[in-house]
């Protein structure tokens, strides 16, 4: 802790300490998951069923899953299940052609350290909100819309090999990994896609260390971000019948995007630590903005401080309706710059 930091700064340091982040297994083939011990009931307080087994025969969620079309026996579902159970299981949905995985289940405090995490890298906003979507799941992988039904079958259109969800995208699709092994940190992600641990863990993971890429100087986060971003956007070409650079080639693009990305930032920038009073003559503006993603809504506050420091104006809003806490920032911009009333 630096010296002069804010007592407010403080507490939240010191209650980033305290966040506890549960995990949860997401469904894929079933076969991994102990139906009645293991965390894996979305809703539930414990994230565990809460019927008694009682003389119950079915042990793991493979048992519940129709082999014909993967999708939930609800007969048998509604049959062993209490009325709660069945219904929070028969929400859930279930991820063909892959086993099952372990992901991160936030709360409020654990989702808000995250993204405190990922909006601290060096790039772009746009890079940002694709590692923000990544972190939670909500891709329009083929894998998370075959889940919906929006389309009919999950498989990688690039690769054809394996189901294309988030961590086949960053990390596992045949292009990621020529790209990674044409930067040499191919080793170093090998080592952290251990077997059942979700893109989103992995990528969290990364984003946590704030490891450096020896010889690059750049940040492993940043590359894998901005390479995630550009296999996005490469897919996309793809798919109109594009032709899109090789792997090698798209490598080392990745790392000069990412370099210019980190130059372009540091441009006249320079690190915050704590509040600093504006210059004399200076009013100073600071918003913050908190969003709870249990009831999809949040808050902005801002304020305005002068060369001594005094308080010239506050403001506070409440946000009805927000999609995630990047929004709730932008809002804190937009709403509190307005709405602002000078003496
Ligand atoms: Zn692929």
């Amino acid at each position: 802790m630096k010296g002069g930091s804010s007592y407010t700064w403080q507490s939240i340091l010191a209650g980033l300490d305290c966040f506890k982040l549960g995990y949860i297994w997401r469904v894929g083939d079933g076969t991994q998951i102990k139906i009645w011990e293991d965390n894996w009931i979305p809703g539930s307080h414990n994230m565990k069923v809460q019927t008694r087994r009682g003389n119950n025969l079915v042990s793991t969620v493979d048992e519940l899953i129709n082999p014909v079309d993967a999708s939930w026996d609800v007969d048998l579902v509604r049959s062993i299940f209490e009325h709660i159970d069945a219904n929070r299981i028969l929400q859930i949905p279930i991820t063909t052609g892959r086993e099952d995985c372990v992901a991160r289940h936030y709360n409020r405090n654990g989702l808000f350290s995250v993204w405190r995490n990922l909006w601290k890298l060096q790039v772009p906003g746009k890079i940002k909100i694709f590692g923000w979507r990544a972190l939670r799941g909500v891709m329009p992988c083929k894998a998370i819309l075959a889940n919906r039904h929006v389309i009919p079958e999950g498989g990688c259109p690039v690769c054809h090999n394996g189901a294309e969800d988030i961590k086949h995208l960053i990390f596992k699709c045949d292009r990621a990994r020529a790209v990674w092994r044409s930067i040499g940190v191919w080793e170093k992600i090998r080592h952290l896609l251990e077997a059942n641990r979700s893109g989103s863990i992995v990528l969290e993971e990364v984003i946590h260390r704030g490891e450096q890429v020896q010889g690059l100087e750049l940040g492993l986060a940043e590359l894998i971000l901005t390479r995630g971003w550009f296999l996005w956007w490469e897919r996309r070409q793809l798919t109109h019948g594009q032709t899109v650079q090789l792997p090698s080639r798209s490598g080392l693009s990745v790392v000069s995007l990412t370099k210019n990305y980190k130059m372009a930032g540091k441009k006249g920038a320079k690190l915050r630590q704590g509040w600093r009073k504006p210059a004399e003559g200076y009013l100073m503006l600071n918003i913050d903005a908190s969003y709870d993603e249990d009831r999809g809504c949040g808050s902005t506050g801002a304020i305005i401080r002068d060369g001594s420091g005094g308080m010239i104006a506050a403001s506070n809003t409440s946000i009805p309706y927000l999609e995630d806490a990047p929004m709730a920032e932008a809002f804190a911009l937009r709403i509190d710059a307005s709405s602002i009333y000078w003496r």
